[in-house]
């Protein structure tokens, strides 16, 4: 005990420190994201506590994206700013308005890889070129591509956090995340999750273990099948929108051919769609329960089944009307959370309502 309490022994003492099945699993997410370390935590939002206290301290600045994780945008402003921290949020897809605001003082920029829920495509090189010349880290927020989809420290960035709750466990029955980086940050961050209680429960690692041993099958599976949904509902008469990186004639499709991997030879864009229903609330109640029990409603993402959810109720629930509709969020927005099902069997699904709805269409 003498030793292993010195540090000269490796080994476990106490599972809020570290335990075997949190290291196999910090191991893996090292691997999928070519970081030199991981950090397994209870939570996404663990992870992103994580990197906050580990990175920032009192007097420092950070430049936060405005279409972050409501809770994010939280912790890294309204929270932030209790520890004196200041913070700038703009649209970090506006590389120009990011550079205006970088100071001496910003130490972290944070963005997402693709934004919930218009899937808006980060540009993670204009962005780390940018924070690295003010000698500032970028974190991405890469819950929403997962590692199969997007490596950001490949791309440039410094920190990178996973809520494994979503895609990389992917059967919706834990809370996890996970935040990968180099040697170089990473001084403070055993200790900082060890005393703030960030860590994540063997069992949590345990059957995430189990869930990341498929996380490759999943994700090329759900992605080729998105793809195909997004083109089959593209055009359709009953969207008045239809957002998907995938499809060529949206803004973000050059940046995410250029960042996002390939799976077996084929480009990948992610496995969330999001379009627009031409209604209001009544008419995307009908659409949702038409859609009940196969394809469920559900605000998270990443399950093996495929899942609908409603931003203006959900996720973007606490922000004011005027500010969803800045997002281009409306009543008629709905997010798909595109899973392993056949194709044709989710598309069935969604044709009907869509025909509940629109019966010309
Ligand atoms: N990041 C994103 C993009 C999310 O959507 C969420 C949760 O929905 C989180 C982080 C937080 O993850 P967790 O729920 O695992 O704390």
């Amino acid at each position: 005990a003498a030793d292993l309490l010195a540090g000269e022994t490796e080994g476990f003492i106490y599972s809020r420190d570290g335990h075997p099945n949190s290291d196999m699993l910090a191991k893996e997410c090292k691997a999928c994201h070519a970081a030199e370390e991981a950090a397994v935590t209870g939570s996404g939002m663990a992870a992103l506590a994580l990197a906050l206290i580990s990175q920032l301290k009192q007097g420092d600045h950070v430049v936060v994206s405005h279409q972050l994780y409501g809770r994010t945008l939280g912790l890294f402003t309204t929270e932030a700013a209790r520890c004196g921290i200041d913070s700038t949020v703009v649209d970090t897809c506006d590389l120009a308005s990011v550079d205006r605001v970088i100071h001496d003082k910003t130490r972290i920029v944070i963005t997402e890889t693709i934004a919930n829920p218009m899937l808006q495509v980060a540009d993670i090189g204009g962005l780390a070129e940018i924070a690295h010349a003010c000698h500032a880290q970028l974190l991405i927020d890469n819950t929403f591509a997962s590692p199969v989809v997007c490596r950001p420290l490949e791309l440039g960035a410094d920190l990178v956090v996973e809520s494994m709750t979503k895609i990389m466990n992917g059967h919706s029955d834990v809370i996890l995340g996970c935040l990968c980086g180099n040697t170089a940050s990473w001084d403070r961050v055993p200790l900082a999750a060890s005393t703030w209680g960030l860590f994540a429960s063997p069992h949590s690692c345990w059957l995430s273990l189990r869930g990341m041993a498929t996380m490759g099958l999943r994700v090329g599976q759900a992605t080729r099948t998105a793809r195909e949904i997004a083109e089959r509902l593209h055009g359709h008469p009953a969207l008045s929108e239809l957002h998907y990186p995938g499809l060529p004639d949206n803004p973000c499709h050059g940046l995410a051919q250029q960042q996002f991997s390939k799976i077996s030879g084929d480009d990948c864009y992610g496995n969330m769609i999001t379009f627009r229903l031409a209604g209001d609330v009544e008419l995307v109640n009908k659409f949702i329960y038409t859609l009940s029990p196969e394809i469920p409603f559900c605000p998270s993402l990443g399950d093996l089944k495929t899942t609908i959810s409603h931003p203006e109720s959900t996720n973007h629930r606490e922000l004011s009307s005027s500010r969803r509709q800045e997002l281009g969020i409306h009543p008629g927005t709905i997010r798909l959370s595109i899973g392993i099902e056949p194709a044709d069997d989710i598309f069935a699904q969604l044709q009907k309502g869509l025909t509940a709805i629109a019966p010309s269409a």
